[in-house]
């Protein structure tokens, strides 16, 4: 069986006219009958997961790499679109590192107002939005019971400091398997995560452009970042198959052409190297 890797969102901070936030879904199986997780929230993924044919609603949990801004951008419309779009009481996972709870928390709390004109003007939603947050380590992932799916869940401990903590996570499905490491530089959390893996969602920005850029704040995207020819060394490294970039910083094409961040990788790498345009899918087989 396979597992769907679908680029929700393949923007950055840099807001784009054609890119969403950093959003991927992890699917296995079609539709609404699927089985849906949502890594990260940024900019725009609910727009992106229409597109999919899909909404909050159909979401088993979403998990969150780590907290930097553009990950979880619009996590409040998850929470709240899930909420009130759903018409029955349906519970929201939230999986995050150490951290997640009280952003939620804050998030919840920013959304006070709303929450209490909904409930005041709709008799038949008479509950606040049920999410519960897990906090994550390292590890087998776990919904809570009575919400266990089909697909198996880990996670491990990624590099993204001074961020800290970070999390990568890894779905097996009937055996296939696919990581998604958010953002971090090459580490061995990522490395045994990624171990065997089918497929390596990995986040990249190209050092030799940002490094030209007489910006202070663009140097320091430097050095917790990983770029397309170091996370080709880390699937390379975890006998990886495919390996798909998402978080293009600069944006495609401003810098350069799709061919130009795959030919990068391709020095490093022998797999397949998928990149594209928000939405674009791979279908993630086993291969071992
Ligand atoms: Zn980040
Ligand atoms: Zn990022």
């Amino acid at each position: 069986m396979s597992i769907t890797v679908t680029l929700l969102g393949t923007g950055s901070p840099i807001p784009s006219p054609d890119r969403a936030g950093p959003a991927t879904l992890i699917s296995a199986g079609e539709g609404p009958g699927g089985e849906h997780y949502l890594v990260d929230a940024g900019r725009g993924v609910l727009m992106r997961l229409a597109q999919a044919g899909l909404g909050a609603g159909n979401l088993a949990a979403v998990l969150i790499t780590h907290l930097h801004s553009d990950h979880i951008t619009d996590l409040n419309d998850v929470i709240t679109s899930r909420w009130v779009m759903t018409f029955e009481k349906t519970p929201l996972t939230i999986f995050g590192p150490v951290g997640t709870q009280k952003v939620v928390d804050h998030i919840l709390a920013s959304l006070e107002p709303d929450i209490e004109y909904r409930i005041a003007h709709h008799a038949d939603l008479n509950y606040r939005p049920p999410v519960t947050v897990i906090e994550v380590t390292e590890g087998v992932v776990e919904l809570p019971s009575g919400q266990g799916g089909t697909v198996d869940i880990s996670c491990a401990q990624t590099d993204h400091k001074p961020v800290e903590p970070s999390v990568g996570f890894r779905f097996d499905y009937e055996g296939s398997s696919v990581v998604t490491a958010g953002d971090t530089v090459p580490c061995e959390g990522l490395d045994a995560l990624c171990d065997g893996a089918d497929a390596l969602v990995h986040t990249v920005i190209r050092k030799d452009i940002i490094s030209m850029i007489a910006m202070q704040r663009m140097q320091d995207t430097l050095d917790y970042h990983s770029s397309p020819e170091q996370a080709a060394q880390t699937a390379t490294k975890a006998g990886v198959k495919t390996l798909i970039y998402t978080h293009y910083v600069p944006p495609i094409p401003a810098g350069g052409t799709g061919d130009d961040w795959r030919s990068l990788g391709a020095a490093h790498f022998e797999g397949t190297i998928e990149l594209g345009d928000d939405l674009h899918t791979v279908v993630v087989h086993p291969t071992s």
